[in-house]
C-alpha cells in the first residue's frame, strides 16, 4: 500500500484514509505502521486551511482556486474537517457534487469528512489524512472546516497556512468575528466580490484590513501580512493574487525558519492532545477508574473536596 500511496495512486491514498478513519484496534496498529512508514523522506506540501461560515462560498472557492492550481500543474488535495456532521444524507463539507469540476480533474483528491462528531478524533484522523497526502506527493493540501467554535483552531494547528473567507456584510458585522480568529488568520478573503456585491465586499476588506493593522506585529510574518483582500469565487478575481500572497508568505517563512518552528510546535502539541486523550480514554475504559472519578466527582459537587484536591487523588490513583 505504501508503495502505492508514494506513486500517488488516488485509490491506495483513499483506502489508506479509510483505515486511519477506522476505530478497531488492528486497524489503529496497521495505520500507524503505514504513517510511520509513509513519513520517511515525506516531499512537504503547503497545508492551508481555509475556514468560513456555510453559504460564505468555501466549495465555490475551493473548486475556482483548486483548478487554478492544477491548471498551474499542481496537485491538490481537499479535506472537509466537520465536527458537527451528525447530519444524514452527507455533511455540508461532504457533498462532492458541489465541486464537481475539481473532483473530475486527476490532479486534484476530495475527501469529505470523516463522519463522526468527536473533535478530537477528527482530529487525528485529518491530521493522520494530511501526511498521507503529503507521502503521495500532492503539493498543496486544503483542509475545510466550517466556521464553528473549535474547529477552526484546530485546523489552524494543522497547517501552514490559515485563510478565512468571508462574504461581504454591513458595517457592524465586523464583531461578528471573534478576534481569536482574526490572530489565527494569514489572510483574510471576502468573497463575492462581484456583480451587486462588489462595493460592499470593497468596503468589508477596507474594515478587515483596518482591524488587522491593529493586531500586534508577529515574528512570523512579513511587512503587510496578515492581510485582508477581495476575491470572486465566481468569476476568479483575485485567485490569482490570493495564491501569490499564499506563495509570499511560505516562502518568507521558509527562508526565516519559522515555516519549521511552526510544524514543530504543531507536532509537539499534538504529541501532548494525543496522550491527553489516550488518558481520559484509558480512564472511560476501566471500570474502577469511572467508579473513581464517580465518587470523586461527587466529593466536589458536595464540597468535601476542591476540584483540583480531587484531580490530585485520581490521578494518584492512576499512577
Ligand atoms: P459554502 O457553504 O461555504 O461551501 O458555500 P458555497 O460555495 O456552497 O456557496 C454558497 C452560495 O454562494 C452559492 O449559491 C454560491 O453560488 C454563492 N457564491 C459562492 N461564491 C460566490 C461568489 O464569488 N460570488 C457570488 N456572487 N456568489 C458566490
Amino acid at each position: 500500500m505504501a508503495l502505492k500511496i508514494r506513486a500517488g495512486d488516488r485509490r491506495a491514498l483513499a483506502r489508506a484514509i479509510t483505515l486511519v478513519e477506522s476505530a478497531r484496534d488492528d486497524h489503529r496498529d496497521q495505520a500507524l505502521a503505514l504513517i510511520s512508514k509513509l513519513r520517511e523522506d515525506a516531499p512537504q506540501a503547503l497545508r492551508i486551511g481555509l475556514s468560513g461560515t456555510p453559504g460564505v462560498g468555501k466549495s465555490t472557492f475551493i473548486e475556482g482556486f483548486g483548478l487554478h492550481l492544477t491548471g498551474q500543474g499542481l496537485r491538490v488535495a481537499v479535506l472537509a474537517v466537520d465536527p458537527s456532521s451528525t447530519r444524514s444524507g452527507g455533511s455540508i463539507l461532504g457533498d462532492k457534487t458541489r465541486m464537481d469540476l475539481l473532483s473530475r480533474d486527476p490532479n486534484a483528491f476530495i475527501r469529505p469528512s470523516p463522519s463522526q462528531s468527536h473533535l478530537g478524533g477528527v482530529a487525528r484522523r485529518t491530521r493522520e489524512a494530511v501526511t498521507l497526502c503529503e507521502a503521495a506527493g500532492f503539493d498543496v493540501v486544503l483542509i475545510e472546516t466550517v466556521g464553528v467554535g473549535q474547529s477552526e483552531t484546530m485546523v489552524a494547528e494543522m497547517a501552514d497556512l490559515f485563510i478565512l473567507l468571508l462574504a461581504p456584510a454591513g458595517g457592524d458585522e465586523l464583531q461578528g468575528v471573534k478576534r481569536g480568529i482574526m490572530e489565527i488568520a494569514d489572510l483574510i478573503l471576502v468573497n463575492k466580490a462581484d456583480g451587486d456585491l462588489k462595493p460592499a465586499a470593497t468596503r468589508t476588506q477596507a474594515d478587515y484590513a483596518g482591524a488587522l493593522r491593529l493586531l500586534r506585529k508577529r515574528v512570523q510574518d512579513p511587512d503587510g501580512f496578515p492581510k485582508a483582500r477581495i476575491v470572486s469565487a465566481l468569476t476568479g478575481l483575485g485567485l490569482e493574487d490570493a495564491w501569490g500572497d499564499m506563495q509570499t508568505l511560505s516562502d518568507w517563512r521558509k527562508e526565516h525558519g519559522h515555516w519549521d518552528t511552526r510544524r514543530k510546535a504543531q507536532g509537539v502539541h499534538w504529541f501532548e492532545e494525543s496522550v491527553r486523550a489516550g488518558l481520559l480514554a484509558r480512564i472511560n475504559a476501566d471500570e474502577s477508574a469511572i467508579e473513581a472519578m464517580r465518587l470523586l466527582a461527587l466529593d466536589v459537587s458536595e464540597g468535601r473536596l476542591s476540584p483540583d484536591h480531587a484531580a490530585a487523588k485520581m490521578l494518584d490513583g492512576l499512577a
